[in-house]
């Protein structure tokens, strides 16, 4: 088992209508390792400034994430982001990016991260994401998240990196905004067209869908009553999704069966991840408490099939 997974590591601050933190371990790479830390074993390939700590590392240290690749720069600053939300937590504003090391991030990957067989490109330029999936030789299940930005700016990028994956993991706007589709089954179906046998739409506070050649299945979100920070969910959803994943044979890899229980711990892990503010919540996470919510989600998406039947006097 190994999963390997590339993105960006940084120092968040955040606004919601809930509080505010100003210096908060974040970055799509380290929520999607913490997440994916409770299935297998995890491998950041991440570039970080000297700012990044003893305290950082640690966080990553104690749930056994390797960071063997995550490139310390001496003298540099680490990937600085500054968000905020309003009630509506599916809609938020970017006050400040500052780029820092993450500006010129050359993945280098050591021999142990080539050899791996699972592989997450986190939101970064589409043509680094290509790089590293080229370099990884032996992977058997890989997936790429993106952002409107380079919808807008390295489409055909873009476009070569999806080729190259089995899974491309979208917000629905995008998905949507990428294909230049409205419908979004016709959008998924133009995504599979270009190469990748899953696409995954996630779609905020109303759960994510799973699209293959022939089946379609969706999860809402946990009906949470306190989200506190939405930062992160859907890198979340993905290191619970390719985590589990990576627990898999082969030739299991695409199965419906195991698809839908990665969708349902990938929704598990997202749902933790937005219950405190940045990985506060996931950090102090607990194996028992993902079984007892992946058991909830059965319980609130299960039905019976129980037969219709016509009123007499009723007519068709
Ligand atoms: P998500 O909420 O899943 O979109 O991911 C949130 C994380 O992405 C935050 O922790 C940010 O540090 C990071 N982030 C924000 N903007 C960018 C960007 N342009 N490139 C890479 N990562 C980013």
């Amino acid at each position: 088992m190994s999963l390997v997974v590339v993105g960006s590591i940084a120092f968040d601050r955040v606004k919601t209508p809930f509080g505010e933190r100003e210096h908060l371990l974040g970055g799509a790479a380290t929520h999607f390792a913490l997440a994916a830390s409770f299935f297998t074993e995890v491998r950041m390939v991440g570039v970080v400034g000297e700012d990044f700590g003893d305290e950082e590392f640690e966080t990553l240290h104690s749930r056994g994430i390797n960071t063997e690749d995550v490139e310390v720069v001496k003298g540099g600053k680490s990937f600085f982001w500054h968000g905020e939300y309003g009630y509506d937590l599916n809609d938020r504003k970017t006050h400040d990016t500052q780029l820092n090391v993450f500006e010129n991030f050359e993945p280098k990957l050591s021999d142990a991260a080539k050899e791996c067989r699972m592989l997450f490109l986190g939101n970064i330029v589409p043509s680094l994401q290509s790089r590293v999936r080229s370099l990884c030789k032996k992977v058997e299940f890989s997936a790429l998240d993106s952002m409107n930005l380079w919808i807008e700016t390295a489409h055909d990028d873009l476009v070569e990196a999806i080729k190259a994956v089995d899974v491309a993991m979208l917000n629905d706007a995008e998905i949507r905004q990428l294909t230049g589709e409205p419908n979004l089954a016709r959008a998924a179906r133009k995504i599979m067209q270009l190469g990748p046998t899953v696409v995954v739409a996630k779609q905020g506070e109303y759960g994510a869908a799973l699209f293959t050649g022939d089946t379609f299945f969706a999860l809402p979100a946990y009906p949470l009553e306190t989200v506190l920070d939405p930062t992160g969910a859907g890198d979340s959803f993905a290191g619970g999704f390719l985590g589990y994943m990576d627990a898999h044979e082969s030739h299991e890899l695409s199965d419906d069966a195991v698809l839908r229980r990665a969708m349902t711990y990938g929704s598990v892990m997202a749902s933790f991840n937005v219950e405190e503010f940045g990985t506060e919540r996931v950090h102090k996470l607990t194996s028992d408490e993902i079984t007892e919510r992946f058991r909830q989600f059965k319980q609130i998406t299960h039905f019976e099939e129980i037969p219709f039947k016509q009123p007499a006097g009723t007519t068709r």
